[in-house]
């Protein structure tokens, strides 16, 4: 039998610098955005999580099923249960409701693992910027959580992202539907799978990712919540669309669009870009006004996007955005003699004194392959330091990018060094 593949990661020097390039360009969009940095902690309590995963559900027995919270084993009875971070929104209310006061906005982001297991797979590990807009419910929050979601993919170089909308409604509207969905579940029961039936009766508004054709065939024609909109998320609705359109993010409505997790209300949408023939989900979010209210007491009116930063890295690279930055200066440092170890690094020291990054060559080699893993280390010069020129009080460096190479005194390594750097412009 076939090892089952889990989900996790390991990050190689070849893909960290794209990383690094990645978190970067999301840090400077979300520092323009006045968005702060919060860094949750990858344990939580299990019941917390759950609770806020659930607390919005009606229904009882909806709450034991759909588990994709990876929950650890407790050693004893007395100690809290944990689970492997899920997501960020809950743990950010959390945080935010023990100091918030009515009336004053908070913004954060969180950028991580994330944990998670579907019914039926192997746990899995993938990563997740999340951006949460707290204390305001109105339109400007929405389309400034939007906009902000599209422009971060458009300045990865994503041009082509585009948005889908779609509206959950309230408490005043949102009945009505949920009756009519309910008993369009029952009276198709017989028709669709047991795993979409059961999601849907308890949430309506669930992802169900079933491709069963049969279950494709009966929701097409099942009740949306867009013809139940009360006149005010329908004036909510229209207000969205059309400050998007004019910000020319490009958008289509879509009444099917529906979330994994049941906590949201009002606007919510996607963020999708074709890649690979086929449209793939990016990111996406939208209001949770009720949220805080269920977990924690306060009523903290909030909106939030995420972003699958591994689908985004997956697509950036396919397409070659990842362009690496200028290499900083750097000097390879040869000797083959033992009794000049002493030398080189203290050579090597002085050089980072002076902020000149060094590699030394550790093994024995040829002057040529020597030369070699100074070039595939993309250093600009070579700092050759052998016996002979030492008793003359010189050693011999060779400028890498300029193909030449010439003698300087022992004093001289620093100074002859630093203008070999500005001469090539890597201050
Ligand atoms: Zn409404
Ligand atoms: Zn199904």
């Amino acid at each position: 039998m076939q090892a089952r593949q889990i989900g996790i990661h390991q990050f190689m020097p070849d893909k960290i610098w794209k990383w690094k390039i990645l978190e970067q360009k999301i840090g400077q969009h979300l520092y323009l955005h006045d968005y702060q940095e919060i860094r949750l902690s990858i344990l939580q309590n299990h019941d917390v999580i759950q609770e806020g995963l659930t607390v919005l559900l009606e229904k009882e027995e909806a709450k034991e099923n759909g588990d994709t919270v990876i929950k650890l084993p407790r050693l004893s009875e007395a100690e809290p249960a944990i689970a492997l971070r899920p997501e960020g929104t809950i743990s950010v209310l959390h945080h935010a409701a023990a100091t918030h006061v009515d009336g004053e906005v908070q913004r954060f982001y969180y950028f991580g693992a994330m944990f998670r297991r579907d019914l039926g797979q192997s746990p899995r590990e993938f990563h997740q910027l999340g951006a949460e807009l707290l204390g305001s419910d109105s339109i400007i929050s929405v389309n400034e959580i939007i906009s902000m979601g599209v422009k971060i993919c458009q300045g990865l170089g994503l041009k082509d992202v585009s948005l889908k909308l779609n509206s959950f409604g309230c408490e005043t509207c949102r009945p009505d539907f949920i009756a009519d969905m309910e008993s369009f579940l029952k009276k198709n029961k017989s028709e669709l799978c047991a795993d979409c039936f059961d999601k849907l009766i308890a949430n309506p508004f669930a992802d169900t990712r079933c491709d069963e054709p049969a279950c494709l065939k009966i929701l097409d024609d099942a009740p949306v919540m867009l013809n139940y909109l009360c006149d005010e998320c329908k004036s909510r609705f229209d207000s969205v669309k059309k400050i998007q359109a004019n910000l020319a993010h490009q958008y289509v409505v879509n009444p099917k669009l529906y979330k994994n997790y049941a906590y949201y209300n009002d606007v919510v949408f996607d963020l999708v870009i074709n890649s690979g023939g086929k449209e793939r989900l990016l990111g996406g979010g939208g209001r949770y006004d009720n949220l805080s209210r269920g977990i924690t007491g306060k009523n903290i009116p909030a909106v939030g996007f995420y972003i699958d930063v591994d689908m985004l890295f997956e697509i950036m690279d396919r397409r070659g955005l990842f362009i690496p930055q200028d290499k900083s200066f750097c000097v390879y440092i040869v000797s083959h003699s033992k009794e000049l170890e002493m030398m080189v690094l203290q050579i090597a020291h002085e050089f980072h004194e002076n902020n000149i990054k060094t590699v030394l060559s550790t093994n024995t080699r040829t002057m040529e392959e020597d030369e070699l893993a100074a070039r595939r280390a993309y250093c600009d010069l070579m700092l050759i330091v052998r016996e002979e020129n030492v008793r003359d009080g010189k050693v011999l460096i060779r400028n890498l990018s300029k193909e030449h190479q010439d003698y300087v005194s022992l004093n001289g390594i620093l100074s002859s060094t630093l203008i070999a750097r500005k001469a090539l412009n890597k201050e």
